[in-house]
């Protein structure tokens, strides 16, 4: 990283004064976002796929505990051997000079010690959500990556979605007047009762770690504010399934300061649910599907959106190489940070289905 900057600086005082050589030089603007995915699983696989059709990041390494799924990714994507870790052997990713970032898409409990490892081995990171088990852990990642002087992100697709952008477009341009209500519904009936995401050590909760997690960041961007308090109530109708910790249903409230309001529910136990609703003084807009992998669709008081789909990992892994490796500034952002308050929010949540009170939390 230090020996690309030294280089670019070189550069530019060699170059100045040449107005042909601008800020376009091809050389710059083809350098790719160099990546290995850890965690080959249903997820990392399609972020694999993805990044296929990627302008700006190219998948060049894995980390996986299974040699066989290694062996099936190095002949589908061409990967050498020098480029491949197991969990036990990664740190030493640390001397691999063609490798940049690594992208962690493990279960929720390994993220913790996945992204601090990856940091001291002076990779940047990109965590999937949600970003830790809490926001204490949340901390330590944001330190551990600042410490080590790289970037932490979060897999925060929609943040990138363009009908998603839009809507963020009208409200800060003011086009629903003042915010008033957000509802976000996000939710499906999960499956099989013996994975990682109903085992509370390895999810570190249920729905709300997984999906509600989208309606509080939703609530977050579509609103535009950082709640200052919220309410919660659980349901459990199947404590068979759901154990102890692993939340089904929760039904959750926060308040902003501007007065505005919002209504959500997180759930493992129906279906078609997938839904954003922002009200304003002055108009609406609606998400329906919201935050599935597309195509997404919606409305606003004055018609239809009508942006076009794309797949959402490949416009994201592009962004993401152009604020790793540009500085590029997210419209919603996408750091370190944004994980952590959503975890702070996750807290919040637990703690009044707990003790059945309002939570106060920093704006
Ligand atoms: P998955 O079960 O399909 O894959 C998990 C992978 O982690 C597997 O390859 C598994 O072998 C590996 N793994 C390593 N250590 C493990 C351990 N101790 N126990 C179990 N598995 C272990 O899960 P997934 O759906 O790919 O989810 C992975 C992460 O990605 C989760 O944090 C999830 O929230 C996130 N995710 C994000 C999105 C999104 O749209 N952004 C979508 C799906 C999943």
């Amino acid at each position: 990283m230090h020996s690309r900057r030294e280089f670019i600086h070189r550069l530019a005082i060699s170059t100045a004064g040449i107005p042909f050589l601008s800020s376009k030089f091809p050389f710059f603007d083809d350098r790719p976002l160099r990546v290995a995915i850890m965690g080959l699983g249903g997820y990392g696989t399609r972020v694999g796929e993805a990044m296929q059709s990627c302008r700006r990041a190219k998948l060049v390494g894995v980390i996986s505990g299974t040699p066989s799924k290694i062996k099936a990714w190095q002949e589908k994507y061409n990967i050498p051997d020098k480029n491949c870790y197991n969990y036990e052997n990664f740190d030493n990713i640390k001397e691999n000079t063609d490798i940049d970032a690594v992208y962690v898409i493990t279960p929720n409990a390994l993220h913790h010690d996945h992204v601090i490892r990856a940091a001291k081995a002076g990779k940047h990171v990109i965590c999937e959500k949600p970003m830790a088990l809490n926001a204490k852990e949340g901390q330590d990642m944001v330190n551990a990556c600042r410490e080590a002087n790289v970037k932490l992100l979060v897999g925060y697709r929609m943040h990138f979605e363009p009908k998603t952008l839009e809507i963020v477009r009208m409200r800060k341009e003011g086009e629903f007047g003042k915010i008033l209500f957000f509802q976000g519904l996000s939710g499906f009936k999960i499956g099989d009762p013996n994975q990682w995401r109903l085992d509370k050590d390895l999810a570190g909760g249920g729905s709300l770690m997984d999906i509600g997690i989208y309606a509080i960041n939703g609530a977050r961007y579509m609103v535009g504010e950082e709640p200052v308090w919220v309410t919660a109530q659980e349901t459990k109708t199947d404590p068979q399934k759901f154990k102890d910790g692993v939340d089904e249903t929760i039904q959750f409230q926060m308040g902003f300061q501007s007065g505005a309001v919002a209504s959500c529910l997180s759930t493992y136990n129906m279906n078609n649910l997938d839904r954003f609703f922002l009200n304003g003084e002055k108009g609406f807009a609606e998400l329906q599907p919201s935050t599935g992998y597309g195509p997404i669709e919606g409305k606003t008081h004055i018609g239809p959106l009508t942006q076009p789909h794309k797949t959402h990992q490949t416009v994201q892994m592009d962004e993401m190489a152009g604020i790793i490796l540009d500085g590029h500034k997210a419209i919603v952002p996408v750091d370190g940070m944004e994980g952590l308050k959503d975890l702070q929010i996750i807290d919040a949540i637990y703690e009044a289905c707990r003790s059945g009170q309002k939570v106060s939390l920093q704006a």
